[in-house]
């Protein structure tokens, strides 16, 4: 299983999972298309079982930060 990456969209500032050989990343809240490598990364997960936890961590420590992006 290939390394995934916990990265934030440079557009919209949503959390999005990425395959870590992944080039370019369609953003699943905007729809912009980014490039991974120059994407801010927040973490690395060795699987898509512990980037998906990682993310529900990280999604919980911002509730306040809940954006109303539309
Ligand atoms: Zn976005």
């Amino acid at each position: 299983m290939s390394t995934k990456l916990v990265i934030v969209c440079s557009r919209c500032g949503g959390l999005l999972l990425s395959n870590a050989d992944q080039k370019t990343k369609a953003c699943i809240y905007c729809g912009s298309r980014f490039i991974v490598n120059k994407a801010k990364k927040l973490a690395t997960a060795k699987n898509a079982l512990e980037a998906s936890r990682i993310l529900q961590q990280i999604k919980r420590k911002n509730k306040f930060n809940k954006t109303t992006i539309v």
